[in-house]
């Protein structure tokens, strides 16, 4: 790996902290132009900074969001024959990570729908929404990456995880779907679906699952989180990064419509 995303766009969702913000630091060290998405407009410009991207101050569940997103070529309007693939706008997205999330821990019949439905929107229709509105530039252009950021828990299910689940196995499926419908116009699209990731999201449930499970936080770690993986520790954002990179470069042409687990064996049992 070297230069090889020179050139290319990447829009990464949720890249203020944590999975997202590893993605743009490792795809801008390879060459890309990174869009820094973030509804929390102090991370999004710091890490825009760091990865001499740019800023996107977006939040995911507003019903107007793409209005925040680089113009692109209208879905409505496009022929694919008609647009020129030289007169490459920069703004233009090749690489889609939809890495935005979070999570709510609570038994279903205390979960909160207005949650459920704003933890679908950001990890489910903002990510088919943005498909949506890049894919005609990238068909137009012949050459597009989507890499959807699931989790086990697009694979599995664990208590007390409804929303959670139920839009990572969405997004799973859009993912496919994306394979299938981009394949002809050179656009893969995979899932990257990690155990536990050494983030914030992990730190704040912390709390959530020992008050959920009825156990001392200090036993959450090992008996909830760690208790299915194989291999006995967190994984690290950057691990997760390179994998995304991966795809994203030349090696990963070939790999569409799957979900690669990095999950410490979890999802072997
Ligand atoms: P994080 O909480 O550290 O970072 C998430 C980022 O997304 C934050 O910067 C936040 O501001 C942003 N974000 C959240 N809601 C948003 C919205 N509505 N609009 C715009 N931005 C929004 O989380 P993370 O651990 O880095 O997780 C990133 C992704 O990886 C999530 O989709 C998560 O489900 C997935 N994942 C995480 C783990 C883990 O253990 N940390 C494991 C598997 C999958």
């Amino acid at each position: 790996m070297g230069n090889e995303l020179t050139g290319r766009t990447a829009l990464v969702t949720g890249a203020g902290a944590g999975i997202g913000r590893a993605c743009a630091l490792k795809l801008a060290s390879l060459g890309a132009r990174v869009l820094v998405v973030d509804r929390d407009r102090e991370s999004a410009e710091k890490v825009a900074a760091e990865t001499q991207g740019q800023a996107v101050v977006a939040d995911l569940t507003a019903p107007d969001f793409l209005a925040k997103f680089p113009d692109q070529v209208d879905p409505d309007q496009v022929d694919p024959d008609q647009v020129d693939p030289d007169q490459v706008d920069p703004d233009q997205v090749d690489i889609v990570v939809n890495n935005a999330g979070f999570q709510h821990v609570a038994p279903i019949e205390e979960f909160p729908p207005e949650v459920f439905s704003a933890m679908v929107k950001v990890m489910l229709e903002a990510p088919f929404l943005i498909a949506r509105h890049v894919l005609p530039g990238m068909y137009a252009r012949g050459w597009g990456r989507f890499v959807n950021i699931t989790s086990v828990h697009g694979l599995r299910a664990s208590p007390y995880k409804a929303a959670y689940t139920a839009a990572k196995h969405g997004l799973e499926g859009l993912s496919k779907v994306i394979a299938l419908e981009g394949a002809p116009h050179g656009v893969t699209s995979a899932c990257v679906s990690p155990g536990y990731v050494r983030t914030e999201l992990v730190e704040r449930q912390i709390a959530d699952q020992a008050k959920a499970h009825g156990i001392p936080e200090s036993q959450v770690l090992a008996d909830v989180m760690l208790g299915p993986e194989a291999i006995k520790r967190l994984i690290e954002p950057e691990e997760v990064a390179d994998l995304v990179a991966y795809l994203c470069g030349p090696s990963g042409s070939f790999i569409t419509g799957v979900s690669l687990t990095v999950d410490g064996g979890w999802t072997a049992r």
